[in-house]
């Protein structure tokens, strides 16, 4: 009930909260900026000072490569014969400190007229692109930043003035490049001729868990072109259903798992892979990890965490020693929705009989809950469904639901690994607001981030940056 208070009582109140009058209220100050310190200062003052020695002593050096190659003919590729030389031309590329420029001799082939400018083909860098390590960089920065942003680092990091489309060119460069070195390892490594690495020291026992999500795709089919002077026809609205899945695997050692809290597991080594659409192609690389690894010996048992996903248990058949094990927090999220229905949303008695649930599959119980299961008698059809529905879950899945066992021998029970690492892997990047992927942009960057997590981004050194049409 609400009342008016009398006006006395108003006026009592008013005189209570008098003894100390109120201070007079002053008006917020401007929060003052410090003064920039002197090593700052300096800092930057050597950085600025020695940038150009850099390009300097840079473009000696492409000076001294250049007069190396000076009176040496190359020959033709083709028909192997002395090429003449044609020209010179004048070339620029863009290194980390600046612009380079050379005076490049080009030859020519006189019988096949083809050409080839020796100092370039030396230097592996092209006109007016570029540098491979300044590549690189930007690169690093697109796999873990949107392109705007990415170029905006590439400024305040690298002291590099470079467009969102440039970053994202040198993106599906090298990314395609990435794509196409691990699709030739599952080639390799899915031919039983190939040798993996030594096994010599196997391990006895290797988890593989597999996850996946759904990645906002754009439903233009080719990229947009600019006709003229015309502006860029309209993007179409992205539809609901344009998704596609990505699926992360893990591959870890179990005797590695630490805790680092309780409660709180962690793994010392864990190998990432991840890939778009297809369940034939994770699995596929998931077997060349582990082969490029040495991890699976004669006697090493893979261990498969999954949830119900088909996909993931019609390909573990693949591995041959194998232990499939239901992941242990799907199977209590499905004997929630039950417990819901029959006690009522977030009551205790649904939290003791998914408690109860939890500590006798614990305790490898699988088929006496199903035998308790049957026993209910649901009420309303609604639970009925859902209750066949558990027992069906449970019963299919009875054979990968020994936890007693896994536990005893060290497996672990849950595919928490592979959720955070799939989160890490996807979510951080590539499923920020609004983001739509065309399947290439996605697989390029998906590929370059993957050599970054697995700490193998040392590894792009040695990939060329492919030339896109
Ligand atoms: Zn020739």
């Amino acid at each position: 009930m609400v009342r008016a208070w009398p006006a006395e009582s108003r006026w009592l109140l008013a005189q209570q909260r008098q003894p100390g009058t109120p201070e007079p209220v002053e008006a917020p100050q401007r929060p003052a900026l410090q003064e920039v310190s002197q090593f700052m200062l300096l800092e930057r003052e050597v950085e600025l000072e020695y940038r150009p020695r850099m390009l300097q002593a840079l473009q000696n050096k492409v000076k001294t490569v250049a007069d190396s190659l000076r009176d040496q003919t190359p020959d033709c590729e083709r028909c192997r014969q002395p090429m003449k030389r044609h020209d010179a031309e004048p070339v620029s590329w863009m290194a980390r400190c600046g612009v380079l420029s050379a005076s490049v001799e080009r030859y020519r082939c006189p019988t096949c007229q083809d050409e080839r400018r020796p100092l370039l083909d030396r230097l592996g860098v092209e006109p007016g692109r570029v540098s491979g390590s300044l590549a690189r960089l930007l690169a690093l920065l697109a796999v873990v930043a949107p392109y705007t942003l990415a170029a905006q680092l590439a400024w305040l990091l690298l002291g590099v003035r470079i467009s969102p489309s440039g970053v994202w060119k040198v993106v599906q460069r090298l990314g395609e490049s990435a794509v196409r070195y691990s699709e030739g390892m599952s080639r390799y490594h899915g031919d039983s001729r190939s040798v993996g690495a030594s096994t010599q020291g196997a391990p006895p026992a290797v988890v593989l868990s597999v996850d996946g999500s759904m990645l906002g795709m754009q439903v233009r089919p080719q990229r947009r072109r600019r006709t003229g002077a015309d502006p860029l026809p309209a993007l179409p609205a992205a539809r609901e259903g344009q998704f596609q899945e990505v699926k992360t695997g893990v591959l870890l050692l179990p005797s590695e798992r630490v805790e680092t809290s309780p409660g709180r597991h962690s793994v010392v080594r864990r190998f990432l892979v991840s890939c778009l659409g297809d369940a034939d192609a994770i699995f596929a690389r998931l077997y060349a990890q582990l082969r490029e690894l040495g991890w699976v010996g004669p006697h090493t048992v893979v261990v498969i965490v999954g949830d119900g996903a088909e996909w993931i248990w019609n390909r573990a058949t693949l591995l041959v020693r194998r232990c499939e094990i239901l992941d242990f927090w799907h199977a209590l999220e499905h004997a929630w929705g039950v417990a819901r229905l029959l006690y009522g949303e977030e009551s205790q008695r649904a939290g003791r009989w998914v408690h109860q649930i939890a500590e006798d599959l614990r305790a490898g119980q699988v088929q006496e809950v199903i035998a308790r299961l049957q026993r209910l008698r649901p009420k309303t059809p609604e639970l009925r469904e859902k209750l066949q529905g558990l027992i069906a879950y449970y019963s299919e899945h009875r054979g990968r639901m020994h936890y007693d066992e896994y536990l005893r021998l060290g497996y672990g029970i849950g595919s928490g690994a592979v959720e955070s690492a799939h989160k890490q892997v996807v979510q951080a990047r590539f499923r920020q607001a609004g983001m739509r992927w065309s399947e290439a942009g996605a697989r390029r960057l998906l590929a370059l981030r993957l050599l970054l997590l697995n700490d193998q981004w040392a590894l792009l050194d040695g990939l060329p940056m492919v030339t896109m049409a």
